[in-house]
């Protein structure tokens, strides 16, 4: 059984379609391995299904009226398809994603209990693609962190130490991957959710152009940044999943898939490729290991033929100042809906409207969210919309020019994902921004809407521990102009080719069962 769960999706897919494993015996050891969750990575697991709970192929038992019944929001999901690129092979999703008649709760209390009657497209196109839905995992609450210690159902451990954090707020689709509890996982990245916890926890995450997959039935925390993507292994399965999600999807009109489609990376050089160093990297605040790991890779860039140059990015250090207040102020839009009538729970009811409303936001928000709310209701009131939010934007225009300018000159944009390995749980819960800061690299690309993906480059060990602390993955991130995805996989695989992580890490890596307690 171990062995068919060190297969990545590509290999076992591939195994399947050609009759080499059964796909029925590769699915229980998925579904068994993601039962075993003790790093609370997972909201729901296949595993829980039973008398009257939606099976695990994520059909839905409690689909309104049956298969491929039209519903006021679009078809019903199909069953997963027998054949198709990912056939047999389950996938972790981020509670994030609607999936009809499974409990979907985005991380927040508000939401506990909720069954959306509609499944998210992204998910649709992976069970048409012939997966199965392994689980629904764990995040910050509508993710908004970058600890995973925001979700209303407790933080999510970091596999490689589980007295840290696994990075959010996609934290527990990374802690599931790199865990060895999930072969793939869909996350959602907004400033930085899908690179910033895969780099704390030594595997692939891929945030892809904005607009490149549908964002139909992916709860919504920052329309104009969120963008859905997978945590993989590798490079070739983000690739894998990426060519069956993207799309134009009728029901998110700023959905435009990817010209082409994705095709997996073959790339073993990057002879001809240029990529571009922010000269103000210099100065940015980062720990020597996070550093010297970036550095051995841009040496590694070189070897393989790559050029590299400096470049400026003059305005990426205000990024964090604009995300800020961009984010919450479509948060705080998003999340007028939860007022204890249309969705979830409600507090009160014995007073009128207003007040259950208020019982019921006031209950069921977690802090960060309530912070959020204000500070976006804040930035967007009148009297302060042209100072805040107006200004913000006009941050973000010049963010995109900056990476316009630089696209002129080189092929990528490459930086560190995360300024520090992954740190204690509790360390930063108390600075909101220094937690803000873990997102410094991230937050720019978002910004910008262009795709970026965020691979393992090394070990380091945490900034003031010895020098025989243990080490934790270090992640570097390559940026490039939107929709050159193809362009993207093809130098991120052949530069993984060459760092060799996983192979360097061998059974030391929790997915092979190893952990430090
Ligand atoms: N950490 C950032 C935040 O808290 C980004 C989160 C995200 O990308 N969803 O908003």
């Amino acid at each position: 059984m171990a062995e068919l769960t060190d297969l990545t999706v590509a290999e076992a897919a591939a195994k399947i379609a050609a009759g080499e494993i059964s796909a029925d015996e590769y699915g229980d050891a998925w579904r068994a391995a993601a039962a075993a969750d003790e790093l609370n990575a997972y909201l729901w697991t296949a595993e829980h299904g039973g008398e009257g709970e939606p099976d695990w192929t994520g059909a839905g038992e409690s689909a309104p009226e049956g298969e491929g019944e039209s519903t006021p929001y679009g078809a019903n999901p199909p069953a997963p398809a027998d054949s198709g690129p990912l056939a047999g092979v389950p996938i972790a999703i981020k509670d994030i994603f609607t999936t009809q008649g499974i409990p979907t709760t985005a991380g927040s209390r508000i939401l506990e209990g909720y069954r959306p009657p509609y499944t998210a497209t992204a998910v649709n196109k992976l069970t048409a693609a012939g997966a199965l839905v392994l689980g629904k995992t764990n995040m910050d609450e509508f993710a908004m962190g970058s600890s995973n210690e925001n979700s209303g159902y407790g933080p999510v451990l970091n596999p490689w130490d589980r007295g840290r954090v696994p990075g959010g707020s996609s934290g527990g689709s990374a802690a599931a991957v790199a865990g060895g509890l999930a072969p793939a996982a869909l996350g959602t990245d907004t400033g930085g959710s899908i690179r910033q916890p895969a780099s704390l926890c030594g595997i692939v995450g891929l945030k892809p152009t904005y607009g490149a997959i549908s964002r139909f039935g992916m709860i919504a925390f920052a329309s104009s940044l969120d963008q859905c993507g997978p945590l993989t292994r590798d490079v070739t399965d983000a690739a894998l999943l990426l060519g069956v999600m993207q799309g134009k999807d009728p029901r998110d009109s700023t959905s435009v898939g990817i010209e082409g489609g994705i095709e997996l990376p073959s790339r073993e050089d990057l002879a001809g490729l240029r990529f571009g160093v922010p000269r103000e990297l210099g100065e940015a605040a980062l720990d020597p290991g996070v550093r010297a790991v970036f550095e051995a890779t841009v040496a590694r860039i070189e070897e393989l033929g790559g050029e590299i140059a400096e470049i400026a990015l003059p305005n990426a250090e205000h990024g964090i100042s604009a995300y800020y207040v961009i984010a919450p102020a479509e948060a705080s839009s998003n999340l007028a809906r939860y007022d204890g009538v249309r969705y979830g729970k409600r507090a009160g009811g014995d007073g009128d409207l207003i007040e259950m409303y208020e019982a019921t936001r006031s209950e069921y928000f977690g802090a960060e969210v309530k912070r959020r709310i204000m500070l976006g209701t804040y930035a967007l009131s009148s009297g302060y919309y042209d100072a805040y939010y107006g200004q913000a934007q006009k941050v973000r225009t010049r963010i995109s020019q900056d990476f316009g300018a630089a696209f002129g000159e080189v092929d990528f944009v490459i930086t560190p994902t995360s300024p520090s390995v992954a740190f204690g749980l509790g360390e930063k819960t108390a600075d909101p921004m220094s937690m803000y800061l873990n997102d410094f690299f991230t937050v720019p690309m978002s910004l910008a809407g262009i795709p970026a993906i965020a691979i393992p480059a090394g070990l380091a060990a945490p900034e003031g521990a010895g020098a025989d602390a243990p080490k934790l993955p270090v992640g570097f991130q390559i940026a490039a102009p939107a929709f050159a995805e193809q362009k993207l996989l093809e130098a991120a695989h052949a530069l993984e080719g060459a760092l060799g992580f996983a192979a360097a890490v061998g059974d030391d890596a929790p997915w092979k069962g190893g952990s430090r307690g």
